[in-house]
């Protein structure tokens, strides 16, 4: 049976350690300060910034919220990220996507300031990460790092094959793990025989937003294979990109869905508030 691998656990584990830290921050006077905007009032991202809220109460980070309504014009909203670039008692600004239509979305993420954009977006903090450089890391890849070596999985020297080249997920997920020393190939829906690539993997990323697209047939035997994917299936109960019943006999370790991936984006938000601050 596959070791699996508890997102839910380990994300605890962190805002822990991180609660502690801003507690000791705050002993010695500093204070952590997120901003989140929202412009409209989609329900997903109203979901997804109330949890991040509760996440900042839980540990310890001032959340200072803009709930912006839909028809606000790009300009106003550049010149509030603006006035939070130039706030000293702001350390991260997060503007939840996707944005109204009306609101050229590249824009926004280039104008937020690289020393606090802690979602990791702005073109700054992905070239800091390509030639190696401090930044802020893109926090879905960045958890499944965490994911990785707090499970004691190796990365150096093995296969390491991502399934999917997104600017948040799968670009960034792969120069994490060539960063970490591995050998790493990423897939596409351009790439002939997937099959024959998966299965070098020794440790496979599925980030290609399909449901249960990932079945044991594109695995190896014995490989860590990370779900990134959330989806919802015809009983409404989420489910990944990995077909989890096929492969988790064949893998070694495997993150479920829920309670793999989906909770470390969070944690690594807030890891990414703190340590920013630190000047890291
Ligand atoms: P995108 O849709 O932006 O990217 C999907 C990638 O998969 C693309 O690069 C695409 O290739 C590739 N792909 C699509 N079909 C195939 C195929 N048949 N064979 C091989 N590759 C294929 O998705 P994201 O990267 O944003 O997200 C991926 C998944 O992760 C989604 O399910 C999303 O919901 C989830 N997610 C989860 C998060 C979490 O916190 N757990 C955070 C972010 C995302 P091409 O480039 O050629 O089109």
């Amino acid at each position: 049976m596959a070791q699996l691998i508890d997102g839910k656990k380990i994300s605890a584990e962190i805002k822990d350690e991180l609660k502690k830290q801003v507690s000791e921050l705050k002993a010695d006077g500093k204070e952590i300060t997120l901003a989140v905007i929202q412009v409209g009032n989609d329900p997903a991202s109203s979901v997804y910034v109330g949890n991040k809220k509760k996440a900042c109460e839980y540990i310890g980070i001032k959340s200072l919220a803009y709930e912006l309504p839909e028809e606000t014009t790009e300009e106003k909203l550049l010149s509030i990220i603006e006035e939070l670039n130039n706030r000293d008692d702001v350390n991260g600004i997060l503007v939840q996507l996707p944005l109204p239509s009306h609101i050229n979305e590249d824009k926004v993420i280039e104008t937020i300031d690289s020393k606090k954009d802690v979602d990791g977006f702005n073109p700054m903090s992905v070239g800091a990460l390509s030639i190696g450089k401090k930044g802020f890391v893109s926090c879905t890849p960045a958890g499944i790092i965490q994911l990785l070596k707090r499970s004691n999985i190796e990365i150096e020297g093995k296969e390491c094959v991502v399934v999917g080249r997104s600017n948040i997920v799968g670009k960034p997920m792969a120069m994490l793990l060539l960063r970490e020393n591995g050998t790493v190939t990423v897939a596409h829906s351009r790439t002939k025989n997937l099959k024959e690539v998966t299965k070098r993997a020794d440790i496979l990323v599925a980030a290609v937003g399909k449901p249960k697209f990932i079945t044991a047939d594109y695995v190896k035997e014995g490989a860590v294979v990370i779900d990134v994917g959330i989806h919802r299936n015809e009983n409404n109960k989420l489910c990944g990109d990995v077909d989890f019943e096929s492969v988790e006999p064949k893998a070694s370790a495997i993150t479920p869905v829920p309670g793999g991936v989906g909770p470390m984006t969070i944690a690594m938000l807030m890891y990414n508030c703190v340590n920013g601050c630190q000047g890291e």
